[in-house]
């Protein structure tokens, strides 16, 4: 799987300060949504302070420059490989001082019409420094914050010029502001730990700082923190909702739960219904780590067939899609799995794999079992094929690229050196995930976009 694109947002308001080390941590535990570069933005007194920079939240934070962001408030940011490259500058949060005071913003996701709304602003003589699409989001929030009330009225005012994907957490001199876009396509929960109150894409980031999870940002919602205080906004909350369902089965942590539903808990039942789509004599149930290792075990229950660990991961280098060239990915699967030999050799083995996108990762993969002795190998997908691109902030490349696009099934499993090759149905998407208070966006597989 070689999917990317999929940032991190964080963000606290705690009178009580301290807020730069509840982000560090916030930020670690969403390091698995980009590794590529990272940063932290703060207010203190009234003044904003940011650091930021290439590379993972442990390397790129020491406790000196914690130390110097400290404040009563903090938002920060991880970053996936994006079309804006290995640069610094592109890192969030991006920053800026204006006529009102001082604004920072973090985003996860891709806005449509940025290129013609960065068009726009340029006729009217705004100057851009990166690529970012956070750049113009902030531009767009100081331009209306002139003429708003509120630094929340503003960023409510930007959201209406803002086509596509978006969870945004932004701060003001003095207020801490979260939303999300109207289809509500990427996770923003809510989380309290004391007086404080947190902003994450996960729930999982509000674990790794003891905070209470509270509630979802709703699709189209504006919250805000002012004086310590909670507000909310639900003016813009009409559409109807598509949270990417590939936040389910492959972006974030199992140990989340996004609009109610439990992350682990698709995953497992993705992996019963592929089980009850295709029945596998076999000896042994594998994952491929991550992601489908979960499907795997779900896999398992419903076959009754035994799970194992089938790959050892070396957990010091990032998800194999953080190699923006096609033979930087290559190497990365080299270099980050390892299949155990005792598991898989002399055996008939039932991969389990979160998607195809190139077919490049999964064949290679299927190499390495082959290579460590496995007699069969039956390589199941935990999610339907790939038919279409993303336009909403995953890279899913184009239909030319998508190797679902151009072979069939049997095709496929021929060019992949598999015995089997089976996908979950489209028809399951609207089953495994049954606690979900969020309808799904599912156009990669379905060509049915929510958003023209
Ligand atoms: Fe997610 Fe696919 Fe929809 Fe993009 S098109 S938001 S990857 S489901």
């Amino acid at each position: 799987m070689a999917l990317k694109e999929e940032c991190g947002v964080f963000g606290i308001y705690d009178t009580k300060g301290g807020c730069a080390g509840s982000a560090y941590y916030g930020l670690y535990a969403l390091q698995h949504r980009g590794q590529e570069a990272c940063g932290i933005a703060a207010i203190n007194d009234m003044e904003l302070s940011c650091h930021k920079g290439i590379g993972l939240v442990g390397d790129v934070f020491s406790e000196e420059i914690l130390n110097n962001l400290d404040g009563v408030m903090a938002i920060g940011h991880v970053k996936y490989s994006g079309t804006n490259g290995k640069s610094r500058k592109s890192a969030q949060p991006l920053t800026l001082t204006y006529i009102k005071g001082s604004l920072a913003v973090a985003h996860n996701g891709n806005i449509i019409n940025s290129a013609e709304l960065k068009r726009e602003y340029e006729h009217r003589g705004a100057i851009f420094h990166t690529s970012s699409d956070s750049e113009i989001i902030a531009y767009i929030i100081a331009q209306a914050r002139l003429h708003s009330d509120s630094a929340q009225d503003a960023v409510k005012q930007a959201m209406k010029r803002l086509k596509g994907a978006f969870s945004l957490v932004v701060m003001s001199s003095q207020k801490l502001i979260a939303a999300r876009d109207s289809h509500g396509f990427r996770p923003l929960c809510i989380g309290q730990k004391g007086d404080a109150y947190i902003f994450a894409s996960e729930t999982c980031a509000l674990d790794s700082i003891g905070a209470t999870f509270l509630r979802d940002v709703l699709p189209g919602e504006v919250c805000w923190v002012s004086n310590g205080e909670l507000y909310s906004d639900r003016e813009n909350c009409s559409e109807k909702s598509a949270l990417c369902i590939f936040e389910h089965l492959y972006f974030a942590r199992p140990d989340s739960i996004i609009d109610g539903q439990s992350v682990y808990e698709t995953r497992i039942l993705a992996g019963r219904f592929l089980a009850r789509k295709y029945t596998v004599d076999a000896d042994v149930v594998i994952g491929v780590p991550d992601s489908g290792l979960v499907a795997a075990k779900g896999y398992s229950l419903e076959s009754g067939l035994p799970y194992n660990d089938g790959f050892i991961k070396n957990r010091y280098i990032g998800r194999t899609f953080i190699a923006p060239t096609q033979s930087e990915r290559e190497e990365a699967v080299k270099i980050k799995l390892n299949p155990l030999r005792a598991v898989v050799s002399g055996k008939r083995v039932v991969v389990i794999d979160d998607s195809i996108v190139r077919g490049t990762t999964s064949s290679k993969t299927i190499g390495l079992l082959r290579e460590a002795g496995a007699k069969e190998i039956h390589v199941l997908i935990s999610s339907p094929k790939f038919i279409s691109p993303c336009y909403y902030g995953t890279n899913v490349p184009s239909k030319k690229a998508l190797i679902a696009c151009n072979y069939s099934t049997e095709e496929m499993r021929q060019m992949l050196g598999a015995d089997t090759l089976g996908f979950l149905s489209l028809d399951s998407l609207d089953f495994i995930a049954p606690n979900s208070q969020c309808k799904f966006c599912d156009a990669c597989f379905s060509e049915n976009y929510p958003v023209a």
